[in-house]
C-alpha cells in the first residue's frame, strides 16, 4: 500500500540526528577539517585547536581526533568502545593513508602516528602519549630504507616499544630506563645520540625479551593493534589517579573525558635541520609583547616540556634557521589574531619544515594578565570589556603576592646565595627544603611551610608541588612541567639551576660551597630566579601600571559600591589604597584592646574595657567607659582622617563579653586592685559571664540593650570625633550600626538612644552634623521581618557571617571541623563550596533577597550593603549586585577583586554582544 502522502517513509531525521550523535571521530588534514576551534568540549583543547589551524591553512600534519564522548561511553560502559568506533577509526585511517600517501606500518615506507591525550582543559602531564605508532620490525627497515638513516629508525623504534611497554603495558619505567643505561655504559656513550642504529636496534631486542618475560607474549607487531591499544592507554589516563589528583586540586569538573588525537608523526630529531620547540606569542612572565619560546636543536616529542635538556631560546632560533623563524613569527601573528588571546605554540621543524602541533591559550603570571588584557584592549584586539572579563580573581590574589624585602635584598642577602636558575614565576617563597612531593604533602600537613626541590617535576608531583610554597628544579626551562604548573597557580618557581646538585637518597643538595638537608629553610626569589639559604623577608609587591589601567576600566563599568572592612586607621589608608569608597564595617571591640598608634597604652585600655564589663553598678560601668571614651574618639578621628569625605559604618560592640575579660589569675588579681575589689570578687564575675552558647548568648544589640551605658559612650566618641574633623575641614559621613538585631521593636530602643545622644553632642556643639543609623541583618528573624526593621533602620549591612550560621545552624567558629566532608565532591559533597567562604545563594541568598525586597518596599531609599567575608568573594559580589545592593565590603587586600567581580557582574547580565574583531572600545 502506498503510504499516505506527506509522511516520510523512513525517519530521515531522526536517523540523522541519530548519526550525528554517534560521530566519535573527527578527520582533518589537507586543508580541510571537520572539527572546529568551538568544538572544545567535544575534541578536546589539542583536537579543537589543530581543526582550526588546519582551517587556517596553516602547516598542521594530518590526523584525526576520537571525542570527548567516546571516552565518556568507554568509562560508563565498563571501558568498552562504542560499536560505531571501530568502523569510523579505520575509515579514518585510510583517509589519512590516502593524505600521506603512506601506509600505517608498510614495509617499504610506513607512516608512522602520534596518539595524544587532550581535554577540554588543559591538564599539563596528566595524560598519556604514544609517539611513533607503527613500528615493527619490518616497518623499521622501511623506515630506515625511505630516510636514508637506520640509526634514526631504530631510534624511533626504541623510543616507541619503550613508550608503548610502560603506557599501554604498564611496566615499569625504571628498568627499562636501567637497560637503556646498561646500553649505554658498555657502548662508552655519554649522550643517546653517540649510540649507533645496532646499539638501538639491541636495546629494542632487549627490551622485547623483557616484555615478553614480563607478559608472557611477544610484542605487538600488528599496527592497528598497536593503536587500539594506545587509544585505550590514553582514555585510561583520564581516571589515572594523578590525573584525577590534579583536577580536583584544579577544581576542574564537568568534563567527559580526554580525547584521542591520532596524528601523523613528523620528527623533530632527524639531524641538525630539525628540532622541537614551545613557544608563546607574548612572554608569559611579564606579558611584554615580545615573541617568547625556547628550542632543542634534535630532539623529538616531549624532550622540551620534560625540561631534560635546557633549550635554546627564540633569537638563537633565529639565527640559526632564519626560514623557520620568519614563518613562525607569521603563525604567532595569525594565530595571535585570529583567537585574540597570547597563544602557547607547539611545534616541530623536520629536516626544515615547520609543522605545528598545539595551540592553546598560554598559561601566564598575574602580572602577564593584566598585561596582555591591557596591551590587546589598547591595541584593538579585544574590547575592554573583554579585557576585564580575562582577568580572574585569583589574578587579583596572586599579584600580591609577597617579594623579598628590598632592605634585605641590598643587606647581606648575595652572600646566601645557593644559586642562580631561570625565573619560571615571580613572586618569593620560604620554607623548608624537601625533596620529595610526598615529604612536601606530609609536612605540609603537619603545618609546615615547605619549599620542593626536585632535579625535574613529573606529573605525579603536583599533590606535593600545590602544597609547596614554592617550587625549585635544577633542570628545565620556562615551560619545563615545574613552569608550567606553577605558572597555572601563580606559584613562585625557579628552574634550570644547574648549579645545584641534589641527592634524593640522602635528602640533602649541595651547592655554591654549601649542603642544603632537608627541613633547612631556603627562599627563592622567581622573579630573580635565585635560591638562597635561610630566610628572608618578604614584603607586598607594587602592582604594574597595567594593574591600575584594568581596575580604572572596573570602575567604570560596575554600579556597586565597594567599601572595605577595617578597623584602625592604617587599614582604612590601605583600603583606600586598594580602591575602597567607604567603611562597611569598622569593627569598634577590635580598637578596645590594641592601641595601634601608641602600643604602650594598650593595656590601659584593656584594664578600662575590662573594669567597665566587670562592674557592679552603673556608675562603676561609666566610670570604666569614661576612661575609654578618649581611646575610642581618637580611632574614630584617625578612621574618618583616613576616608576623607567616604561614609563610615562604624557598628557598636557586638561580641559576647566573656570574650574581653581575663581567665588568668595574676591578672584578675592586678584588675581587682584597679577596681577596689577582692580577686575573688573578680573571678566569681567573670564566673557568671560564662555562657554555654556564646554565640546565640549575650552579644550583638542585646549588650546595649542591658547596658545602655554602653552606647552612650560609643556614639558619644563617634560624634565628638566627627564634629572635630568637621572643624577641620575633613569631610564625614558617618553611619552608626547595630549588630544581630532581632526586630523592629528592638531596634527601635537603640535607635531612639543613639539618635538622643548624638543630637545632644551635636546641639552642644552648635553644629551640623548628617549621621545615619542602621542595622546589620544577621538573623533570620529581622530578614523576615525586613519591611518593619526599615522603618526605622536607614539603612542595611548583612553581615552574612552570622547569616549563614544562624540560617543554616552551623557553627561558624565549630563547623570546620566537618565542613571539609561537605564540600568534597568524593565525599559527602553537599554543598559546592563552603558556605562561610562564598554565598549559600539558594538558602541564605533566598532569605537576604526577601529582606532587600521587603526593606525597599518600606524605604525605598533605604541604603543595602553587605559586611560578612563573602563581600571579598567574587561569586557572592555577583549575586549582590544581582540583588541591586549599594555596596560591598571587603577586607583590605580584597577590595580589587570586589571591584572586578561587581565589573564582571555587569558584563555577565549584559545580552552578548556581536564579537566585534577589531576597533571595539567598549
Ligand atoms: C558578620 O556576621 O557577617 C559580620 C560581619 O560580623 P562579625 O563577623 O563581626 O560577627
Ligand atoms: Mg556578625
Amino acid at each position: 500500500m502506498r503510504p499516505f502522502v506527506g509522511l516520510p517513509t523512513k525517519p530521515t531525521y531522526f536517523k540523522e540526528e541519530g548519526a550525528h550523535l554517534k560521530k566519535y571521530v573527527y578527520f582533518f588534514g589537507g586543508g580541510r577539517a571537520e572539527g572546529t576551534g568551538e568544538m572544545k568540549d567535544l575534541l578536546g583543547g589539542k583536537g579543537a585547536g589543530l581543526a582550526e589551524m588546519t582551517r587556517l591553512g596553516l602547516p598542521v600534519p594530518a590526523g584525526f581526533t576520537i571525542t570527548t564522548k567516546a571516552c565518556d561511553y568507554f568509562f560508563r560502559h565498563g571501558r568498552r568502545y562504542p560499536r560505531e568506533l571501530r568502523g569510523q577509526v579505520e575509515a579514518s585511517l585510510r583517509k589519512l593513508e590516502k593524505v600521506t600517501g603512506k601506509r600505517l606500518g608498510d614495509e617499504r615506507d610506513p607512516m608512522l602516528v602520534s596518539v595524544r591525550s587532550g581535554s577540554a582543559r588543559s591538564m599539563p602531564g596528566m595524560m598519556e602519549t604514544i609517539l611513533n605508532l607503527g613500528l615493527n620490525d619490518r616497518s623499521v627497515e622501511g623506515l630506515a630504507r625511505s630516510t636514508r638513516n637506520p640509526r634514526f629508525a631504530w631510534d624511533a623504534y626504541r623510543r616507541f616499544v619503550q613508550m608503548y611497554a610502560t603506557v599501554v603495558i604498564g611496566l615499569p619505567k625504571e628498568e627499562l630506563e636501567h637497560k637503556l643505561r646498561a646500553l649505554k655504559e658498555g657502548l662508552g656513550a655519554k649522550q643517546d645520540t653517540e649510540v649507533s642504529a645496532a646499539g638501538w636496534q639491541e636495546l629494542v631486542a632487549a627490551y622485547k625479551s623483557y616484555f615478553r618475560e614480563k607478559t608472557g607474549r611477544d610484542f605487538p607487531t600488528d599496527p592497528e593493534e598497536q593503536l587500539w591499544g594506545a587509544i585505550g592507554a590514553v582514555f585510561g589516563s583520564w581516571m589515572a589517579e594523578k590525573a584525577v589528583t590534579y583536577r580536583r586540586v584544579e577544581k576542574i569538573t564537568g568534563l567527559l573525558g580526554t580525547a584521542v588525537n591520532v596524528v601523523q608523526m613528523v620528527f623533530g630529531n632527524r639531524g641538525e635541520d630539525s628540532g622541537t620547540g614551545v613557544c608563546f606569542t607574548r612572554d608569559p612572565s611579564t606579558g611584554e609583547r615580545t615573541f617568547y619560546g625556547d628550542f632543542l636543536v634534535n630532539a623529538q616529542g616531549e624532550d622540551v616540556v620534560a625540561g631534560i635538556r635546557t633549550p635554546m631560546h627564540l633569537d638563537e632560533l633565529a639565527k640559526r634557521m632564519p626560514g623557520i623563524y620568519r614563518q613562525l613569527t607569521r603563525v604567532r601573528r595569525i594565530l595571535e589574531r585570529h583567537y585574540r588571546d597570547m597563544q602557547d605554540i607547539e611545534f616541530t621543524v623536520e629536516e626544515g619544515k615547520l609543522y605545528l602541533l598545539q595551540t592553546r591559550a598560554g598559561k601566564r603570571t598575574p602580572a602577564a594578565t593584566f598585561q596582555v588584557a591591557v596591551d590587546m584592549a589598547n591595541e584593538r584586539l579585544i574590547t575592554r570589556r573583554e579585557a576585564v572579563q580575562r582577568v580572574k580573581p585569583e589574578d587579583i590574589e596572586r599579584l600580591f603576592y609577597p617579594i623579598i624585602d628590598p632592605r634585605e635584598a641590598q643587606s647581606g642577602l648575595a652572600a646566601r646565595r645557593l644559586a642562580s636558575g631561570i625565573n619560571a614565576v615571580p613572586g618569593a617563597a620560604v620554607g623548608r627544603a624537601v625533596f620529595t612531593a610526598d615529604d612536601a604533602e606530609a609536612w605540609a600537613a603537619r603545618g609546615e611551610k615547605v619549599i620542593l626541590v626536585r632535579r625535574e617535576t613529573s606529573p605525579e608531583d603536583v599533590g606535593g608541588m600545590f602544597v609547596a610554597q614554592g617550587i625549585l628544579t635544577a633542570t628545565g626551562g620556562k615551560t619545563s612541567h615545574a613552569a608550567v604548573v606553577a605558572r597555572g597557580w601563580g606559584k613562585c618557581c625557579v628552574v634550570g639551576a644547574e648549579q645545584l646538585d641534589i641527592d634524593y637518597a640522602a635528602k640533602l643538595m649541595r651547592a655554591n660551597g654549601r649542603v642544603v638537608t632537608q627541613g633547612d629553610w631556603i627562599t627563592l626569589d622567581g622573579s630573580e630566579g635565585a635560591v638562597y639559604e635561610g630566610q628572608a623577608r618578604l614584603v607586598a609587591p607594587e602592582p604594574p601600571p597595567a594593574y591600575h589601567t584594568l581596575m580604572s576600566w572596573c570602575d567604570q563599568i560596575r554600579r556597586l559600591r565597594v567599601r572595605t572592612n577595617a578597623d584602625t586607621p592604617q587599614d582604612a589608608r590601605k583600603a583606600r589604597e586598594m580602591g575602597a569608597e567607604g567603611i562597611g564595617l569598622c569593627r569598634t571591640e577590635h580598637m578596645f584592646f590594641k592601641d595601634f598608634e601608641h602600643p604602650e597604652q594598650s593595656v590601659v585600655r584593656q584594664r578600662a574595657i575590662q573594669e567597665m564589663i566587670l562592674a557592679g553598678t552603673p556608675e562603676a560601668r561609666r566610670r570604666a567607659l569614661d576612661k575609654l571614651l578618649p581611646f575610642q574618639r581618637r580611632d574614630f578621628i584617625g578612621i574618618f582622617e583616613a576616608m576623607d569625605g567616604l561614609p563610615v559604618t562604624i557598628r557598636l560592640i557586638d561580641p559576647p563579653l566573656h570574650e574581653f575579660v581575663p581567665h588568668d589569675p595574676a591578672t584578675q588579681r592586678e584588675l581587682a586592685e584597679q577596681m577596689g575589689v577582692k580577686p575573688s570578687e573578680v573571678a566569681r564575675r567573670v564566673e557568671r559571664l560564662r555562657e554555654a552558647n556564646p554565640m546565640l548568648g549575650h552579644r550583638g544589640a542585646r549588650l546595649c540593650i542591658t547596658y545602655p551605658e554602653i552606647l552612650d559612650m560609643q556614639v558619644r566618641a563617634i560624634i565628638e570625633a566627627a564634629i572635630e574633623c568637621q572643624g577641620r575641614r575633613i569631610k564625614v559621613l558617618p553611619e552608626i550600626m547595630h549588630p544581630l538585631t532581632l526586630d523592629k521593636k528592638e531596634l527601635a530602643i537603640l535607635d531612639q538612644r543613639t539618635r538622643r545622644v548624638a543630637d545632644e553632642v551635636i546641639g552642644k556643639a552648635g553644629v551640623e552634623l548628617r549621621y545615619l543609623v542602621g542595622t546589620m541583618m544577621e538573623l533570620p528573624r529581622a530578614c523576615l521581618l525586613a519591611d518593619q526593621v526599615a522603618e526605622v533602620a536607614e539603612f542595611f549591612s548583612f553581615g552574612t557571617n552570622d547569616l549563614t550560621q544562624t540560617v543554616m545552624g552551623l557553627s561558624r567558629d565549630d563547623a570546620g571541623r566537618f565542613l571539609a566532608d561537605y564540600v568534597d565532591q568524593a565525599k559527602a559533597g553537599i554543598f559546592r563550596d563552603d558556605p562561610f567562604q562564598t554565598l549559600d545563594t539558594e538558602g541564605v541568598g533566598m532569605l537576604m533577597r526577601w529582606a532587600v525586597q521587603r526593606g525597599r518596599r518600606t524605604r525605598p531609599e533605604l541604603k543595602v550593603g553587605i559586611c560578612g567575608e563573602h563581600g571579598g568573594d567574587a561569586a557572592s559580589v555577583k549575586f549582590c549586585h544581582e540583588l541591586g545592593m549599594d555596596y560591598v565590603s571587603a577586607s583590605p587586600f580584597r577590595v580589587p577583586i570586589a571591584r572586578l567581580a561587581a565589573a564582571q557582574a555587569v558584563i555577565e547580565e549584559e545580552p552578548p554582544r556581536k564579537a566585534k574583531r577589531r576597533g571595539a572600545r567598549r
